[in-house]
């Protein structure tokens, strides 16, 4: 087991991750609210992607869901800016966050031989358009990844206790994603 972990923190790094962790699943903590901001549809994305509120699932069914795993990789993408207004560089980073993100769980459905739940940015990001949008079922089950807060996951708290800081300083944006395993 602890040799899984090491090839995959390892190649989670080799990827693009700034900073990876292992924890016990049950340090990972959950509520509605988190969801909440997924409705508040700040993304433009709510309704308009399978892996996204609603299409997703009951929030409540989600967070029972992440009590059945035993461990959690959690790693996170540190993005630089060119400033605070930066907002062309906040959307690179997001989108080079889903490609380490979609590229990692290649890995992971290649070589994680037991049951595993991959949580990223939200949006899914597999496709360009996804198929949601027009009302067809999704093209990639075998890459779409649903979002932490989908989950209703606190994101700042999953940062402290991963030993990572949640906001990495001026000029940068940080994102999180998780793999959870049970083993
Ligand atoms: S894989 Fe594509 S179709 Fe499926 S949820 Fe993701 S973006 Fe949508």
């Amino acid at each position: 087991m602890e040799k899984m972990f090491e090839n995959l923190m390892a190649a989670a790094k080799e990827l693009g991750a700034s900073n990876v962790s292992v924890i016990a699943a049950d340090k990972i903590e959950t509520d509605t609210r988190f969801r909440d901001m997924c409705a508040a549809n700040s993304c433009g994305m709510y309704g308009k992607c399978w892996m996204c509120p609603p299409d997703v699932g009951e929030i409540n069914a989600l967070m029972a869901e992440l009590k059945t795993y035993s461990h959690a990789l959690v790693y996170q993408y540190i993005g630089q800016l060119e400033d605070s207004y930066d907002f062309e560089g906040m959307i690179e980073a997001r989108h080079a966050m889903s490609r380490l993100s979609h590229t990692f769980e290649k890995h992971l459905s290649a070589n994680v031989p037991v049951k595993y739940l991959h949580l990223s940015v939200g949006g899914c990001g597999a496709c360009e358009v996804c198929a949601k949008q027009e009302d067809k079922p999704c093209v990639h089950p075998e890459l779409a990844l649903a979002s932490l807060e989908a989950y209703g996951v606190n994101v700042s708290r999953l940062a402290a206790v991963s030993d990572m800081k949640y906001i990495n300083g001026a000029n940068t944006v940080t994102y999180f994603g998780a793999v959870l395993f049970t083993l």
